[in-house]
């Protein structure tokens, strides 16, 4: 069979009735809109690439990729005209809401400049005025109906300009066209459709944070990483959190030879909302390894710090032997390390976990050492230490969650200290290990320090007397001083 042949022309006979169905059209319309985005709609669920369909899911990638680019294009071109529109003029017209693509996360430099939220467009024409409804004007012979045909065809040209103005109509309005109900019809249809594909879009972008489903750029990124062949599948979500989701994946083959991707990932996305990070501010502000970035940062790009700070935290410790996952690799805000658990069942967290009392007893000490590791190998302080953060596999304990982790000499570096030996001793102490130090003895043990203070309030103060020291010391001898240059020294305290 000649693939250019006529093809078998198989009429479908139906009512005319059907035919002139608004109603049947826009179910066509939907069903057709449905079929060529079928992720748009299902975004928010399961696995997004199985070793089944990595056919079609490739074609599905591509078109979506395709589209993205598009989409991109036409934002470019939306912008400049917003530009043109608005000049140099105080008060400026916002396209924001008809973008197809808010601007994410891009790189260039246009998009640092907050976007104004326009959600209701004072600019925005009114719902069209159309013929009254009893469907005529004029008197006597003049009368005409709104079905005369003039008439309505330069009507449906002028309606046009209520489409959305990124709905390209051509310099039809300009002109005397008349356009026939059923050509109006059409485009009214397609100018709708479009219209609620992009609202959709954008509807996810602002939703998106709040379910388990990344947005469409982090897909493409996970995307990318499939098609590259790093990673053989993502399989699903291990774990959503206020910062971060967390997926599981299968490796795949690394493209150079020296590193060999894990047979199983962990893909830790850090959420890019702002909103829950805005309280985190204080680890990284005055983390001096950052603190000459951030004041020049824009919000997406410090979650972007956030993701390198788990990255560079997670090398220190293995460089120290510290059971913790391994960095595989960082793209943006997207952290992909081991996974630590077998066959995508993540290993459970202490605080799940039920050991023997000899097992509990041996995590216990094997915590204590990885403090003090912590502490004096990688010149870390973990800040956000506690049962929920530590996993039990392959009979020992490894630490995860360290983007928050800081530097001793951090302003409030010992006091994160402090409340991390809090919480492990609570647990430690609750799970019945009688070998536990109470918080105060393991902060000297860990830290090194000899605080006597035999309460929980003047040892406070004396750690917070500790850090004033320590800022003072900065204060004096500048940011730059040698005990802060070299990464990886114990902090000194005195002088
Ligand atoms: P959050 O900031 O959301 O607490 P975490 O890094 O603690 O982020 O990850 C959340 C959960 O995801 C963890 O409690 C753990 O169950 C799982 N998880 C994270 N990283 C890994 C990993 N490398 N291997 C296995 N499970 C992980
Ligand atoms: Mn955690």
């Amino acid at each position: 069979q000649c693939p250019w042949g006529t093809p078998n022309t198989t009429s479908i006979s139906c009512s005319l009735a059907d035919v002139m169905s608004e109603q049947l059209a826009k179910e066509l319309q939907l069903e057709e809109e449905n079929a060529a985005f079928p992720e748009v709609v299902a975004v928010a669920e399961g696995p997004f690439i199985t070793g089944e369909n990595v056919d079609t899911s490739s074609d599905l990638m591509l078109a979506q990729m395709l589209q993205m680019e598009f989409d991109r294009e036409y934002d470019a071109q939306l912008r400049r005209e917003e530009k043109k529109i608005n000049g140099d003029s105080k008060v400026s017209i916002s396209f924001e809401n008809y973008r197809k693509l808010h601007p994410y996360d891009s790189d260039s430099s246009e998009d640092e400049v907050d976007w104004q939220d326009t959600r209701h467009d004072p600019y925005r024409a009114d719902k069209p005025t159309t013929t009254p409804r009893k469907g005529f004007i004029g008197k006597g012979k003049d009368i005409t109906t709104k079905h005369d045909e003039v008439v309505c065809g330069r009507k449906n040209t002028a309606r046009m300009e209520n489409f959305a103005p990124e709905f390209q109509v051509g310099d039809g309005i300009g002109m005397d066209l008349k356009l026939s109900n059923q050509v109006f019809n059409a485009l009214k249809q397609h100018a709708y459709s479009e219209e609620r594909r992009s609202a959709r879009l954008h509807e996810k972008k602002e939703h998106s944070t709040a379910e388990k489903a990344v947005d469409p750029k982090t897909r493409l990124l996970l995307y990318k990483m499939v098609n590259s062949g790093m990673l053989e599948t993502i399989t699903g979500c291990i774990s959503t959190g206020k910062e971060s989701v967390v997926f599981h994946a299968y490796g795949g083959k690394s493209a150079t030879e020296d590193k060999a991707i894990p047979p199983e990932c962990a893909i830790k996305v850090f959420k890019t909302t702002l909103n829950e990070f805005k309280n985190r501010d204080k680890y990284i502000k005055d983390d001096y390894r950052f603190k000459d970035r951030f004041s020049k940062l824009n919000p997406r790009k410090i979650i972007r710090m956030w993701a390198e700070k788990e990255m560079h935290n997670l090398t220190r410790m293995q460089n120290a032997g510290i059971p913790c996952p391994q960095v595989v690799i960082l793209k943006k805000h997207v952290l992909v390390m081991s996974f630590i658990g077998q066959d995508q069942v993540p290993a459970p967290k202490l605080k799940d976990v039920t050991l023997s009392s000899e097992d509990m007893k041996k995590a216990y000490y094997q915590v204590l050492n990885m403090m003090q590791q912590l502490y004096k190998e990688c010149n870390l302080v973990h800040a956000d230490l506690s049962e929920y953060n530590m996993l039990w596999h392959d009979g020992k304990v490894w630490l995860i969650d360290v983007s928050q982790s800081v530097e001793p000499t951090h302003p409030h570096g010992l006091e994160f200290l402090f409340r991390d030996c809090r919480n492990v001793s609570q647990f430690f102490q609750k799970v019945g290990v009688a070998e536990a130090l109470n918080e105060r003895q393991l902060f000297n043990a860990v830290s090194g320090f000899n605080i006597t203070a035999d309460n929980e309030v003047d040892f406070q103060a004396e750690i917070e007397a500790l850090e004033k020291m320590n800022e003072d010391h900065v204060q004096n001898h500048g940011k730059k001083l040698s005990m802060f240059s070299s990464d990886g020294d114990p902090p000194i305290y005195d002088e």
